[in-house]
């Protein structure tokens, strides 16, 4: 399941993206060490460091850089979990293995700004940090103990005030915010530009319009059915997110599909940017139907949303994320300049996890609507993981791949969810 047919090509990266990487047709039979499949940031990243260390990689994506989610989603660069604690994750894979974990998603922001820094990626990346404010008091208490316990893992994670937020928002519905200085936001479709075009200056091959069908054992290697040719690796590393097409499947199928829709505004004057913010900050709050906006470089407002009902949702999506802008900034209505949607991955458990499909085929997925992040680090243990670290030793928990039963009905979850996230947010507001 991609973003949709050109999906990506709806999106405001897609209109103010740089030039695109060069990339190959596969228009023969090939050989090589290690077959990334997917050239989202997770294959992307994945192939730059497999690249980088002198191994013989060939990406394969099935349509064009950043057609998936990572040429779709918002841009928020958040290192933490969308639904997860450290202490939860602590608690549920134990104090080594979750600090491991802890340690590596809280390190991803930071990692996204070095590469754009070191590699010289033009993607608009600011690392002003990410506020998380707190619509009832309950959340607040939530916040401060998981800003605490962030904090003492070593992260640049604290607690502001409910008057810190207000300056930094102009809202004052708030009761206080968890802020993570590493945070920030970056011009996803130019980041995974910038990734596919060093990931080449290193020695990976890269080609679009190659979508993997088949993938089988043949001796101790793999063959790969692409587009009519064959591609011979020795190692796999399907990094699909929530595909379910072709060879994808293996992966898609321990995933939960989230559609979400997006819109970017008509340009804010001045004053208002600096009343909602002053600091550039990106914000996503704690409701279940949680409200997110961030800034573009032509101080564009972003925002995002779910559907219950994600049937010819895209007008109306459209309308009532503009008016909820308008709502909850205290805005006149803002003209919509882009609209598009897309569909992220969700694992059962909210967790990143990696799947072994057989020797040497791996796969990793987890992002939960905080890939950007998420992804720099996956990427790499994936690397890690291609080129014989053993499993266990990484810091990703592994799972088992056989798939969520009745996938076919997860892919309907969601829809309840929101339903229930508006109810629950409005009876929190009310107590
Ligand atoms: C609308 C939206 C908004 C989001 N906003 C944010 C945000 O603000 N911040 C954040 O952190 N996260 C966000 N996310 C999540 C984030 O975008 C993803 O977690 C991340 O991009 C996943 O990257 P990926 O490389 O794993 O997958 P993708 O970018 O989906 O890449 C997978 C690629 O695999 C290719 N593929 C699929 N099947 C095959 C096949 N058979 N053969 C070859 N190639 C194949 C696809 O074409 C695709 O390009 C959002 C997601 C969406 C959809």
């Amino acid at each position: 399941m991609g973003a949709g047919a050109g999906e990506h090509r709806k999106t405001l990266w897609w209109s103010t993206a740089n030039r695109r990487p060069q990339t190959s047709a596969i228009e023969a039979d090939l050989s090589v060490e290690t077959a990334v499949i997917g050239g989202g940031f997770t294959g992307l990243t994945a192939a730059l460091h497999l690249a980088r260390r002198g191994v013989r990689v060939a990406l394969l994506e099935a349509d064009e850089i950043g057609a998936g989610a990572s040429g779709v989603n918002a841009g928020f660069v958040v290192p933490n979990f969308a639904k997860a604690d450290p202490a939860s994750v602590v608690a549920r894979l134990g104090k080594e293995r979750g600090e491991r974990l802890l340690m590596c998603v809280g390190s991803g922001a930071d990692r996204v700004f070095e590469t754009a820094r070191t590699l010289g990626l033009a993607c608009d990346a600011e690392q002003t940090g990410w506020l998380q404010p707190a619509h009832s008091s309950a959340a607040a208490d939530m916040l401060r103990a998981r800003a605490a316990a962030w904090s003492a893992l070593g992260r640049p994670v604290s607690f502001l005030s409910a008057d810190e937020v207000r300056a930094q928002t102009g809202m004052d519905r708030y009761h206080g915010a968890l802020l993570d200085a590493s945070g920030g936001t970056i011009h996803p479709l130019n980041y995974a530009y910038g990734l596919a075009r060093s990931a080449g200056d290193a020695g990976a091959l890269i080609f679009e319009n190659a979508r993997v069908d088949a993938i089988e054992r043949d001796g101790a290697r793999w063959r790969l059915r692409v587009a009519g040719r064959s591609v011979s690796a020795a190692t796999v590393v399907l990094c699909s997110n929530a595909s379910m097409t072709g060879a994808a499947r293996k992966l898609g199928r321990n995933t939960v599909p989230l559609r979400v829709y997006q819109i970017a505004t008509e340009p804010l004057p001045k004053d208002v940017v600096n009343r909602i913010a002053p600091d550039r900050r990106p914000v996503g709050d704690t409701r279940a139907n949680l409200f997110t906006y961030r800034l573009d470089r032509d101080d564009r407002l972003i925002t995002g949303g779910m559907a219950i009902i994600p049937i010819h949702a895209h007008e109306r999506m459209a309308r009532m994320m503009a008016k909820r802008l308008s709502d909850e900034l205290r805005l006149p209505l803002l003209r919509v300049d882009f609209a598009w949607r897309g569909v992220a991955a969700m694992t059962p458990d909210f967790l990143p996890h990696l799947y072994e499909f057989g020797p040497g085929f791996i796969g990793g997925v987890g992002c939960n609507g905080r890939g950007v992040a998420m992804t720099a680090m996956l990427g790499e243990v994936l690397a890690n993981a291609a080129t014989g670290t053993a499993l266990a030793d990484l810091p990703v928990p592994v799972a088992s791949g056989r798939g969520i039963p009745f996938h076919i009905l997860a892919a309907a979850a969601p829809s309840f969810a929101v339903a229930q996230a508006r109810w629950s947010d409005r009876r929190a507001e009310g107590a």
